[in-house]
């Protein structure tokens, strides 16, 4: 009896109590949300390093909440995961990303990639391959312009079903990457078992590569593995022309960062291509 009380009580101490409350509002909130009305979708552009071209973009979502203002998806991703609200969301960014970069082609812009995180949830759904393929099938986006970034704990959780949805998405053609490589628990072991097209260096490492020569390490080994494995790596968060080098100098395929661009909208995403 007296530990199960103490339990309670550190589980909610008082300094968490307003946290609480704003995750409440915002869970409220989302419960009411216009999807179409309320949520934005911001592209960052992909550079590659051999050629300096842009051959790709990030769809990243924001959620402008007409009251509470604009919300980050570090916050509102985990709560929408938790409320089932994250499948008609990743639905919409599918089909929004796609129907975007379908529409750039046809403005007569260069091929590019579009990126779309998928939440480990989203994933786990059993009519996760069907909507896939109906967005790909509605949009007409050739799927290899499609690029599903999932993250290990996908792989982590059930290597079975995982190299079975991989399997499918590869099937129908969607390239794969593996977003935030590095970061959290890694597991060397499901690499060689699945085809991943891309492997993406987490921020954490790239943000002290001119400081830190663990970091140096760690980066160009993730390169080099990668490369050995036959896929290509995209570093994310360059901000600096140091990093940039030093990334070129490893022979790093691509980058992701505010150096080149910060995440816009699509109006000014062409103003990039142009
Ligand atoms: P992520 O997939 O690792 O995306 C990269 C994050 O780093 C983005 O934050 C991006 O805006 C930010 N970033 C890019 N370049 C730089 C840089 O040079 N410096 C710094 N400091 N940051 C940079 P954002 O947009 O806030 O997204 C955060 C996370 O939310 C994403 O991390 C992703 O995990 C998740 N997320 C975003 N959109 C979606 C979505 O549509 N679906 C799902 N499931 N998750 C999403
Ligand atoms: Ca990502
Ligand atoms: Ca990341
Ligand atoms: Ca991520």
């Amino acid at each position: 009896m007296g530990s199960e009380r103490i339990k309670l009580l550190r589980k909610e101490p008082f300094h968490s109590t307003p946290k609480l409350t704003l995750q409440n509002k915002y869970r409220k909130y989302l419960e009411q949300a216009n999807i179409e009305k309320e949520f934005v979708i911001h592209y960052q552009p992909q550079i590659d390093l051999a050629s300096g071209e842009i051959v790709g973009m990030e769809a990243l979502l924001r959620w402008n909440q007409p009251t509470l203002g604009v919300i980050s998806p570090t916050q509102f991703i985990p709560l929408a995961e938790e409320t089932g609200h994250i499948h008609a969301l990743s639905e919409w960014v599918l089909e929004q990303a796609c129907r975007q970069n379908k529409q750039f082609q046809e403005d007569g812009y260069q091929e590019l990639k579009v990126a779309v995180n998928i939440s480990t949830v989203f994933l786990q759904n059993d009519h996760f391959i069907e909507c896939v393929q109906r967005v790909l099938d509605q949009t007409q986006l050739d799927p290899r312009f499609l690029e599903l970034e999932l993250t290990e704990s996908f792989f982590i959780q059930n290597v079975g079903e995982a190299t079975d949805k991989l399997n499918q998405l590869r099937a129908m053609g969607v390239r794969v990457a593996l977003d935030d490589f590095g970061k959290g628990y890694s597991s060397l072991h499901y690499l060689k078992h699945l085809s991943i097209d891309t492997l993406k260096i987490d921020r954490e490492f790239v943000k002290e590569l001119s400081q830190n020569r663990y970091d140096r390490y760690i980066s160009t080994t993730i390169i080099n593995l990668a490369h050995h494995l036959n896929m290509n790596v995209v570093a994310e968060g360059v901000e600096t022309v140091e990093q940039l080098e030093f990334l070129k100098s490893k022979s790093c395929n691509g980058i992701q960062g505010y150096l080149f661009s910060r995440p816009v909208l699509a109006a000014d995403f062409v103003k990039l291509l142009a």
